[in-house]
């Protein structure tokens, strides 16, 4: 490895959803239980990927209300959005589809990098089936994953398939 590029990647959905966890997940290797909300925390790791180390700065945002669904400060500055929802509930999904919109407000390029997580898969009572983020998430031209962080299912290869969704949007020249 001798390229190192710096990505800032943003974590984005309703509260409660698992993001913080997806993220401590990846990051910490740890999982818990209980539920602290967050404020905003930016993590940081390095992930080699295709030959590439790619230094990560991953923003972990609070649960975001109907009203300032996205912070508009990080709209320039973030290369690849994870927007996660739960199978467990479809307001959830409808809160992805809504900041999905006021990310195209703030870029109005034509692709915007970006996965489509449905979370906590270890869940019971399914709501919103894979076919439907699936669907939603090729309507959008974006990776889309289920994963669970309490299983640790699907974690890293959201991370991964965000940097994938990142250099098909604005590919960086390797070889100069
Ligand atoms: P955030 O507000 O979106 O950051 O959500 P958190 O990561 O804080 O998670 C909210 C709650 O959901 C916590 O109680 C977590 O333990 C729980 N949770 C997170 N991920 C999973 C998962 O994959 N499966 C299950 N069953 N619960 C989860």
């Amino acid at each position: 490895v001798d390229i190192l590029m710096k990505r800032k990647i943003i974590v984005l959905g309703e509260r409660s959803v698992g993001k913080t966890s997806l993220v401590t997940k990846f990051v910490d290797n740890q999982f818990q239980d209980s539920y602290f909300p967050t404020i905003e925390n930016t993590s940081n790791k390095s992930v080699t990927y295709d030959g590439v180390e790619y230094d990560c700065d991953i923003i972990d945002t609070a649960g975001q209300d109907e009203t300032a669904i996205f912070p508009p400060k990080h709209a320039a500055a973030i290369h690849g959005f994870i927007l996660v929802y739960s199978i467990a509930s479809v307001k959830s999904f409808e809160a992805v589809k809504v900041i999905y919109d006021k990310i195209k407000d703030f870029r109005p390029e034509q692709n915007i990098p970006c996965v489509i997580v449905g979370s906590k898969v270890d869940l019971p009572d399914r709501k919103v089936p894979s076919h439907e983020g699936a669907a939603f998430a090729e309507q959008i031209h974006a990776s889309f994953v289920e994963t669970s962080a309490k299983m640790d299912k699907n974690v890293a290869e959201v991370f991964k398939l965000a940097l994938v969704e990142v250099e098909k949007c604005s590919p960086n020249k390797k070889d100069g």
